[in-house]
């Protein structure tokens, strides 16, 4: 059984951590909070007191164990404590003692119905000028309150989601293997542009590729918040979809969807000896789109033509510690005739986006992306590229809220723009 389902499984971990406090300095929640209970030592203090059963629930505790779960603490720490395994099975431990919070559930429910999710997306795009203004720099303000901070700029909703849009098979001449494209969330709803330059990228790397229709969110808002219940019905659901798809490979277009295809899905499904099978066999598969990019695409024999453009590039967390794609996207960025790359200072410090961690603590998430913004600025770059589309979103309200025109867009994006050329 894993840790998400048993916070003594965490114990070892909680034993090595020795206090020296050198998660302090990489910690994007401590650096802007300096409270001790926000950086990783003080929480897994926290931790350790709810398994000596010290600390019972309270919604205060709950949130104190919230965070971006970015990883910094785990890749600074000296003793190797794997931080976010410890973060996580306490949350998961909270929410079975005092039940998961109003926003949470109602997550749960959305995200666990596909069937209900297109719907309501598919309402809210019909319907959008009646709650939605244009903002002058690009993407949109709410009209009105609606739970969410009335300063936020957010993105457009796609007039036609990306998989119904598309044929669900995609017969490539001469192609010897298949990729499964895993969307996620937003790359079937709000950036289906990025999908579609995945679907091109893989199609002319010698893929066919197949779009499965019945895939819905990863879980990960879900993992990540303690629903653990909910999180292993997708993880269920998607190890059965793409186990009998038999895909030579599985391709995401988000850290954090990749990031629970890899790792997520084996610690959620641990407790079923056939879902475990099926778990670990996608986890093998499963890929990102810079991953394939840089083994087929730029080895291939499609040429990549100029494009004449400045760009930084800001690492995701889940994709750059959680999946260890780090250096193929900047590779690709680098293959690109004409573009020239504007390195960041601190390319992987967190953007502060984290899901739901951007509604429930929005002010504190825009305090950690100012340095981010003041970070892309420094590189007079004209285009930020990006590997997770809610960095994407992150960036672009914090640039809209500056007065600067976002121009963001994911490295599959900037790759399939020199394809096209
Ligand atoms: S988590 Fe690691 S870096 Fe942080 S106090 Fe413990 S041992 Fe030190
Ligand atoms: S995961 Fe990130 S935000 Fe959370 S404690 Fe570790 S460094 Fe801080």
């Amino acid at each position: 059984m894993s840790y998400f389902y048993d916070l003594s499984k965490v114990e070892e971990e909680i034993a090595n951590c020795m206090r020296c406090g050198n998660c302090q300095a990489s910690c994007p929640y401590y650096r802007e909070t300096l409270s001790e209970s926000n950086v990783a030592r003080g929480r897994i203090r926290l931790a350790k007191a709810i398994l000596e059963g010290s600390l019972p629930y309270s919604p205060a505790l709950a949130e104190r164990m919230e965070c971006m779960t970015c990883y910094a603490c785990n890749a600074i720490c000296p003793c190797g404590v794997k931080v976010d395994k410890i973060l996580l099975a306490a949350r998961a431990a909270l929410v079975r003692q005092g039940g998961a919070p109003a926003l949470k559930k109602v997550m749960a429910l959305a995200l666990k119905n596909q069937r209900m999710l297109d719907l309501f997306v598919r309402a809210a795009a019909t319907t959008k000028p009646l709650f939605l203004k244009k903002h002058p720099l690009g993407g949109h303000k709410l009209r009105f309150y609606a739970g969410l901070n009335g300063r936020r700029v957010l993105p457009d909703i796609a007039g036609k989601n990306f998989r119904d849009r598309i044929q669900e098979h995609i017969t490539v001449p001469g192609a010897r293997k298949t990729a499964a494209l895993f969307t996620g969330c937003l790359g079937n709803y709000v950036y289906p542009q990025t999908s579609a330059a995945a679907v091109d990228i893989l199609s002319k790397s010698g893929f066919n590729v197949v779009i499965p229709r019945a895939q819905h969110c990863c879980g990960a808002p879900l993992s990540l918040n303690g629903v653990v219940d909910a999180a292993e019905a997708l993880a269920r659901s998607h190890a059965d979809l793409f186990f009998s798809l038999a895909a030579d490979i599985i391709v995401t277009i988000c850290g954090t969807c990749g990031e629970s295809f890899k790792k997520k899905y084996p610690e959620l499904l641990s407790g079923s000896p056939s879902y475990s099978h099926k778990a670990k066999i996608i986890a093998a598969r499963t890929c990102d789109i810079a991953q394939v990019a840089c083994e087929y695409t730029l080895n291939g024999r499609s040429r990549l033509k100029e494009l004449n453009m400045d760009v930084t590039y800001h690492e995701p967390c889940h994709l750059g510690r959680g999946m260890g794609v780090s250096k193929e996207p900047v590779q690709i960025i680098q293959s690109i005739p004409g573009v020239n790359f504007r390195p960041l200072k601190e390319p992987a410090r967190c953007c502060g986006n984290a899901g739901s961690f951007n509604i429930t603590h929005y002010g504190l998430s825009l305090r950690i992306l100012k340095h981010k913004l003041a970070d892309i600025e420094s590189t007079g770059a004209g285009a930020v590229i990006t590997g997770c589309s809610a960095c994407r979103m992150q960036l672009a309200d914090g640039m809209a809220q500056e007065g600067k025109k976002p121009v963001i867009m994911h490295t599959a994006e900037l790759l399939a723009m020199s394809l096209k050329a």
